[in-house]
């Protein structure tokens, strides 16, 4: 019965061992060429979609501050000049925020 155990291993590691083998040699240049193939496609799907949402995400939030722009120190939203109310050692608050 134990004997069962000691001649089915090697057996099944052998058959796996050529199977792999086999695999490998067989599949080697096909398996680089779809595995390649998915890579690209990966990228490419990857990075457009869920990339181009996080970088205008990204522009809205911190570029916008322009020359006429402040960001109101209290609900930190990026404002027009006419539109600050007042402003706290050198921190300009929106007029939504001075009305509340
Ligand atoms: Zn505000």
């Amino acid at each position: 019965m134990a004997q069962d155990y000691d001649e089915a291993r090697p057996e099944v590691a052998e058959a796996s061992e050529r199977t792999l083998k086999d695999v490998r040699q067989m599949d080697a240049p096909s398996a680089k060429s779809v595995q390649s193939d998915l890579e690209e496609t990966d990228l490419s799907e990857g990075t457009e979609l869920p990339g181009a949402i996080v970088l205008d995400e990204l522009v809205v939030e911190v570029v916008p501050q322009g020359s006429d722009e402040f960001v109101c120190g209290e609900c930190f939203t990026v404002r027009h000049r006419s539109q600050a109310a007042r402003e706290f050692d050198g921190v300009k608050i929106c007029r939504d925020c001075a009305e509340l």
